[in-house]
């Protein structure tokens, strides 16, 4: 993504860390250590083309801490990948992990291609030679780097990278822990596909919740009718969309994508956008919408919470005092620079920070890595044996007080969790507590700016505990 910012990504992320760590105590050194990417594998290896030429490739790994095994982090497929930015990004995982409390030190992978220009075969060879060369590598592994989907990559991705690291490693018996984002039948969770969208909606229903900060931006409580701006039609903005709406009661009146965006004051259904761009091959002339030819001018629209779940660097010096929204929910990584932030600061915008907005697909993952060393599915063991035990709580309530319970009631206090229930539910909690974890952090220290910074503070003083009580070997 071009942008003006007088930094690269990596120096953005270096620059809040800096701010934060103003507003912490720990030792200059550990928090350079902490800073710095641990180690980076920046490989070019050949593939032989459908029309048999041969293609270089130039690929990433990068893993930015290890205070805590494995270390996680998505790879993505997209002609903009550098070493910069796939630092940048597996920076923010090591902070994101630490917020959410998910035991995981930060990686990212990237490989420089344009996944839709790149027939099938030749996506699966070229993610199966740079999962063989991460291998040879010792770069991934179930204790050692656990990979997952990002931009460009998704289910399919993840299994051929599994079956070739299982291929690689017979008889490792938590091989399907080697990388998470995988389909269910093969050692996937039930709700990864949807978690950071849901992640999202949970994280700003909460921030939504919290009068002190509603009062600051001069908004009611709650996400019911507030109207709502998605940037990016991919995962993490479908889901992101669909929540809001679905359980929001929010109203999305603009969905942008690369092509243009539309908007439609009343609402859009994001299922319904889906269809119309999948048939037609664009975002625009979707019925009772207008069309914005320029993509971005759906970011400047009037409107009370923006979501940006496409790129990095979307909102920036040039357009930031053109945004009109009261709350930014970075559901993409990075998207939005330090200059930004100053602006939002001024303008009295509350930015609920990347690295702890969209964690919830690193979180479902963590629920999916869990899954694979345990070898058995969420529920399996306790589902029947609730059930059970609630039906019986509920006869001797029946019996002892004389009353029927209705038919929804039972239904709904009979109910034993499956696997969809407790990853959800674990996924709200996880939210929940990490926005109250920042939100505590910035109210105990009120000079903080923004809760960004306070979102920082949170990860670096986690991080740094760790290498505090670990000690530095040898
Ligand atoms: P995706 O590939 O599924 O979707 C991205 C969407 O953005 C695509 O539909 C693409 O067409 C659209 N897009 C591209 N350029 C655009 C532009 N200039 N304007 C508007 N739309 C544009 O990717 P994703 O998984 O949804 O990831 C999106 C962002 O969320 C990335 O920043 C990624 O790092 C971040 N993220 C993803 C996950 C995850 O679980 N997938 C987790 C955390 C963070």
């Amino acid at each position: 993504m071009s942008t003006d910012s007088e930094y690269s990504f990596f120096e953005s992320v270096g620059k809040s860390f800096d701010k934060a760590a103003s507003y912490t105590k720990w030792d200059d050194g550990l928090l350079e250590q902490i800073k710095a990417c641990n180690a980076v594998y920046r490989m070019r290896f050949p593939v032989k083309m459908d029309d048999g030429t041969i293609s270089v490739i130039e690929a990433y790994r990068v893993q930015h801490s290890q205070h805590k095994s494995p270390c996680k982090g998505g790879i993505r497929f997209s002609t903009e990948v550098n070493q910069d930015e796939v630092m940048a990004l597996a920076a923010l995982m090591t902070y994101k992990c630490a917020i959410v409390n998910v035991p995981f030190g930060g990686a990212k992978g990237g490989i420089k291609i344009n996944p839709r220009a790149l027939s099938p075969y030749e996506l699966e060879k070229i993610t199966r030679r740079y999962t063989s060369e991460l291998v040879k590598k010792n770069f991934i592994g179930p204790g050692i780097d656990v990979p997952a989907p990002d931009y460009g990559t998704g289910e399919r991705e993840m299994a051929w990278i599994v079956d070739t690291y299982t291929s690689l490693k017979p008889g490792e018996i938590d091989g399907l822990g080697s990388v998470t984002g995988k389909p269910i039948t093969q050692g996937g969770v039930r709700g990864r596909k949807e978690a950071t969208g849901l992640g999202v909606f949970f994280g700003v229903r909460e921030v939504c919740h919290i009068p002190a900060l509603m009062s600051k931006v001069g908004l009611s409580i709650g996400l019911a009718g507030k109207k709502v701006v998605v940037q990016g039609l991919g995962n993490v903005g479908y889901h992101s969309a669909k929540y809001f709406r679905e359980k929001g009661g929010s109203i999305v009146i603009a969905i942008a994508e690369y092509e243009g965006a539309i908007y439609n004051p009343h609402g859009l259904n994001e299922q319904e956008v889906f269809e119309h761009r999948k048939s037609t091959g664009s975002i625009l002339n979707f019925p009772g919408a207008t069309n914005l030819e320029n993509s971005n001018d759906a970011l400047e629209l009037e409107c009370d919470i923006l979501i940006p779940a496409a790129l990095e660097n979307v909102i920036n010096k040039s357009n930031a005092d053109r945004i009109k929204a009261k709350i930014i929910g970075e559901a993409a990584n990075g998207p939005c620079t330090p200059e930004a932030d100053e602006v939002f600061m001024k303008k009295n915008i509350l930015c609920v920070p990347d690295m702890y907005l969209n964690a919830g697909g690193v979180t479902v993952s963590y629920f999916e890595w869990l899954k694979n060393l345990s070898h058995v599915r969420y529920g399996r063991m306790e589902k029947r044996f609730t059930e059970n035990l609630n039906s019986h709580i509920l006869g001797q309530i029946e019996t002892l007080t004389g009353k029927v319970v209705s038919e929804q009631e039972r239904n709904f206090i009979m109910n034993g969790p499956n696997e969809i229930d407790l990853v959800h539910s674990g996924l709200e909690e996880t939210m929940i507590t990490a926005t109250h974890e920042i939100v505590d952090c910035w109210k105990n220290n009120p000079s903080i700016p923004d809760m960004r910074t306070a979102a920082y503070v949170v990860a670096i003083n986690k991080v740094a505990t760790s290498y505090a009580e670990l000690g530095i070997f040898p």
